[in-house]
């Protein structure tokens, strides 16, 4: 079987850890009678000095023609924001992506590795059994999405983001979050503020509905603000993390934190027809680029998710998961997780992908 692969590397670190993506997708195409090909596009700063665009119409044509987007990172240095090769950069290339696909759940796996537990920011007594929590955030509706005024009233201004939230698409996400719970530990944790707020009820009430479908999976619901607190008290206890759009977007930091490195993490957007965008969250890192010294895992990672949701390769996920649990054990580090007390051997991008290839079962 073949699968058809839209790569669009970026800036900065982009580039150098998609290298590493692609030959992991290499080594596991050589080691099984799966195959993959890829179609490179420019996008980002590096799409604009050949284009003047951030996000050309072949960009665009090459996603629309394959089953799926593995995404690097785009944006140029802080210092160098005004530019316009770097103006508007992300609004114009992801933002526009994630429109242009109406992508509605973001998916961010939230592991600790086990190798990883000195690097994780909480008590050791925290952690001890590790965590592993899939964060669903809906991504089209909510509080980013609504109505905006600033308006005078009584001589000062006022400002108003209004919230909505309809339920077709809480259904959506909560049938995608109850799929994905059975296949996991069987546990969905809503998160809501139906305390004080309409969406927070409507929430609620469509989740716990559509729960019922799902009686294999215990539901729990939790208010944002006890939500933030259980996250950090007792990690180990979530499994599948349901988020309204600004709940998800904060959440999904707050654990990524705990996870030791940005470097390390994956995510992936999905539309309501399954197609999909895969991306490490963080960005083009221009403090690392080009010193062949940035972490490839997240990047790994994005294309490991791809292959479990866009391609339905389980299996696959997880050689590839295991090759980075793997590599991790024997203590292989980028500089982002390195630490010179312990017996880590600093590796390179290169020779970190180079390892997880080697590790590939
Ligand atoms: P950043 O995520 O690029 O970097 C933040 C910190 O994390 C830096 O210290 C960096 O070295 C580190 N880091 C990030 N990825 C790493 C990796 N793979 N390995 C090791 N360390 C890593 O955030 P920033 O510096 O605020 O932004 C840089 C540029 O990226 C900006 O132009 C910003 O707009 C853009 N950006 C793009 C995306 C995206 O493409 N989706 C997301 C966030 C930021």
């Amino acid at each position: 079987m073949n699968y058809k692969i839209a790569v669009l590397a970026g800036d900065g670190i982009g580039p150098e850890v998609m290298d590493e993506a692609i030959k992991v997708l290499k080594t596991l195409e050589s080691k099984s009678d799966i195959s993959f090909s890829f179609e490179e596009g420019l996008v980002g700063g590096s799409a604009w000095q050949v284009t003047k665009s951030h996000l050309p119409k072949e960009t665009i044509k090459i996603c629309e023609n394959s089953q799926a987007i593995l995404f690097g990172s785009v944006g140029g240095p802080i210092e160098e924001a005004d530019h316009p090769k770097w103006s508007g950069c992300e609004i114009n290339s992801i933002l526009a992506l994630r429109k242009h696909f109406n992508f509605f759940i973001n998916i961010r796996p939230l592991k600790l590795f086990k190798s990883l537990n000195d690097h994780c920011i909480l008590k050791e007594s925290l952690i001890r059994k590790g965590f592993d929590i899939l964060c669903l955030r809906e991504l089209s509706e909510g509080i980013y999405f609504g109505k905006k005024e600033t308006k005078e009233i009584d001589g000062q201004r006022v400002a108003f983001d209004q919230m909505f939230y309809t339920e077709g698409t809480i259904e959506k996400i909560a049938h995608r979050a109850f799929e994905i719970a059975r296949t996991r530990k069987k546990k969905v944790t809503s998160v809501d503020k139906a305390n004080v707020l309409e969406c927070g009820k409507l929430w609620r009430e469509v989740v716990t509905r559509v729960s019922k479908e799902y009686p294999e999976c215990t539901l729990e619901h939790l208010l944002v603000d006890n939500a933030s607190m259980q996250l950090i008290l007792r990690p180990s206890e979530f499994d599948v993390l349901l988020c309204p759009n600004m709940f998800g977007d904060i959440l999904s930091d707050e654990v990524s934190v705990f996870t030791g490195s940005l470097g390390m993490l994956a995510s992936a957007s999905i539309n309501k027809e399954g197609f999909g965008l895969y991306e490490p969250p963080g960005g083009s890192a221009y403090d690392l680029a080009g010193l062949n010294v940035a972490n490839p895992i997240g990047q790994i990672l994005s294309a490991a998710l791809m292959l479990k949701i866009s391609f339905g390769l389980d299996k696959e996920h997880d050689r590839i998961v295991n090759a980075v649990e793997e590599v991790l054990s024997i203590q292989y580090r980028t500089g982002d997780i390195y630490t010179s007390t312990s017996s880590c051997k600093e590796v390179s991008t290169e020779e970190m992908g180079d390892a997880i290839c080697k590790l590939l079962k």
